[in-house]
C-alpha cells in the first residue's frame, strides 16, 4: 500500500491554494536533518529542497491541518465527539484577565496575559523555553525560542530597528511559522504559542507519539479569525482605500474587527473583516477554528474590555496552570457573572460560526459540494 506523502500534500493542499503555512510538515518531517522540505519563498507553502531524501513515510501528510486524517482521534481526546455542535470546543473555565506586570501589559496585544503566563511558567520551572514569534524584518516574523522575561518582551517587536508602526502591522499581516523552531529544541520542556492551524499540527504529532512533539508541555492557542498578507502594493492599496498612512499607525489589534489607533488620535478606527478580504491570506478561507479548540488554554481579545484578554481553559493541565497563576495573583481577573459569561460565549460563537460558514462557502465555490464536514479545523 502506498502511504500518502509530501507529493500528495503538494497536489491536494498546495496546488489547491489551501496550505495554511503552519510549518507543521517542515517541523516534524521524519527526515528533517536532510532538509527534505522547507520554505524557499516567504508567504508561500513549503517545497521540496532535497526530494531524493524523502522517506515517503507520510508523517507530513498525516499532521497537515488540511488533510484531516486524525480529526476523529483528536476530537475524542479533546472531548469534541459532537464537534459540529461545539464550535467553541471544550470550555472548562472562562476568564477575562490583565497582567499586573506593567511591562507585559504595555507591550502586550491585549492584556499582556500570554507573555505574563509564560513568564510565570519560567519562574515555576514548568518550562525551559517558549516558542513564540518575533519580528525578523519588515513584513516577516520568525519563530523564536524565548527563555526569560527579556526574551518575551523582545517578541513584541518594539526593540527592533525598524519603524514601530510597521512592527505593529507585522504583528498580524505576516504569518509566522513558529513550529520549525521545535525541531532544534529536542531536550527541553516547551510551551508553544500558536494559531489554531499550528496547534492542530502539534496535537496530531502528539497523537502519533512522534519526537519532538513530546517536549511540548503546554499549547497556548491564540484566537484567529484570519491573517493578512501585505506587500508594498497591498500597503499602497490599503492606504488609499482606508485613507490612512501606515506611518501614522500607532497600534493594531484584532478583536471583533481590525482596530487601528492612529498617532495623536484618541478615537479608534474599526475596519470590519468584511472589508479586508483583499488583504486576507487566501488559505485562511479554508480554516474554521476560531477559538483554538485543541489548545490547553486559548486567548483572544474578543469579549473582553480594552487591555484585557479573554482566556479559555480546555484541558486539565491548562485549568491547573491558570488556577495556579491566578492564585499567585499575576493577573487582575474580572468577575464574570452569568450574564457577562453568556455575552462573551455568544460573541465567540458568532465568530466561530461565521468562520465555519466562510470555509464551507469557500470550499463549495472552489471545489464543489462538500460530502461531509469532518472537522472544525
Ligand atoms: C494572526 C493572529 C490573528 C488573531 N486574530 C484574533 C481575532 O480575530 N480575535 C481575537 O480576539 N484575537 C485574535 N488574536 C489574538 C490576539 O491578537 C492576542 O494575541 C491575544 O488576545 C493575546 O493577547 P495578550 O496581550 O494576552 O498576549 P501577549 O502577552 O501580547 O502575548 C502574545 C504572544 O503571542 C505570540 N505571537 C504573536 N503572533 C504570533 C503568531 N503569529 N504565531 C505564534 N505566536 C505569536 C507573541 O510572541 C507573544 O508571545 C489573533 C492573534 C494573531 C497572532
Ligand atoms: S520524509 Fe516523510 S515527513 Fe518528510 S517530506 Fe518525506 S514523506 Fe513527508
Ligand atoms: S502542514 Fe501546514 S505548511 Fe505543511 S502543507 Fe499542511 S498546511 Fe501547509
Ligand atoms: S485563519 Fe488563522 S488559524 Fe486559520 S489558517 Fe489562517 S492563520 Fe491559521
Amino acid at each position: 500500500m502506498t502511504i500518502k506523502n509530501f507529493e500528495d500534500l503538494i497536489e491536494e493542499v498546495h496546488q489547491k491554494g489551501i496550505c495554511q503555512q503552519c510549518g507543521g510538515c517542515v517541523s516534524f518531517c521524519n527526515s528533517m536533518e536532510y532538509d527534505v522540505i522547507g520554505y524557499k519563498e516567504p508567504n508561500s507553502p513549503p517545497e521540496f529542497i532535497n526530494k531524493d531524501n524523502c522517506l515517503k513515510c507520510g508523517i507530513c501528510y498525516h499532521i497537515c491541518p488540511q488533510t484531516h486524517v486524525l480529526d476523529d482521534d483528536l476530537n475524542k481526546t479533546f472531548n469534541l465527539l459532537d464537534f459540529s455542535s461545539m464550535p467553541l470546543g471544550n470550555i472548562c473555565d472562562l476568564y477575562s484577565c490583565q497582567s499586573v506586570d506593567s511591562d507585559f501589559l504595555r507591550h502586550g496585544t491585549d492584556g499582556g496575559v500570554v507573555n505574563a503566563l509564560l513568564n510565570f511558567m519560567f519562574e515555576e520551572k514548568l518550562i525551559d523555553g517558549a516558542i513564540v514569534a518575533k519580528t525578523k524584518a519588515p513584513f516577516s516574523r520568525e519563530p523564536f525560542l524565548a527563555k526569560n522575561k527579556e526574551d518575551l518582551l523582545s517578541t513584541s517587536g518594539l526593540k527592533l530597528g525598524i519603524s514601530h508602526q510597521l512592527e505593529e502591522v507585522q504583528r498580524y499581516h505576516s504569518y509566522s511559522s513558529s513550529l520549525p523552531k521545535i525541531s532544534s529544541t529536542k531536550f527541553k520542556k516547551l510551551a508553544v504559542v500558536g494559531t489554531p492551524c499550528q496547534i492542530y499540527t502539534i496535537r496530531c504529532m502528539q497523537n502519533l507519539g512522534i519526537i519532538p512533539s513530546h517536549n511540548i508541555e503546554f499549547c497556548l492557542g491564540l484566537f484567529c479569525y484570519e491573517n493578512f498578507e501585505f506587500d508594498q502594493q497591498k500597503v499602497n492599496q490599503f492606504e488609499g482605500e482606508f485613507k490612512i498612512k501606515f506611518e501614522d499607525i500607532e497600534k493594531i489589534k484584532i478583536k471583533e474587527n481590525l482596530i487601528i489607533r492612529l498617532k495623536g488620535k484618541k478615537s479608534l478606527l474599526h475596519i470590519p473583516f468584511e472589508d479586508l478580504k483583499e488583504y486576507m491570506r487566501p488559505a485562511c478561507n479554508a480554516c474554521s477554528d476560531f477559538t483554538n479548540v485543541y489548545a490547553d488554554v486559548s486567548f483572544g481579545g474578543l469579549g473582553s474590555p480594552e487591555h484585557f484578554t479573554t482566556v479559555i481553559t480546555r484541558t486539565k493541565k491548562g485549568r491547573e496552570l491558570l488556577a495556579d497563576a491566578l492564585k499567585r495573583k499575576i493577573f487582575i481577573n474580572l468577575e464574570l457573572n452569568t450574564s457577562k459569561e453568556k455575552h462573551i460565549k455568544n460573541l465567540l460563537l458568532r465568530y466561530s460560526i461565521s468562520k465555519i460558514e466562510r470555509k464551507e462557502n469557500f470550499m463549495k465555490t472552489k471545489f464543489g459540494p462538500i460530502k461531509e464536514v469532518k472537522s472544525i479545523v
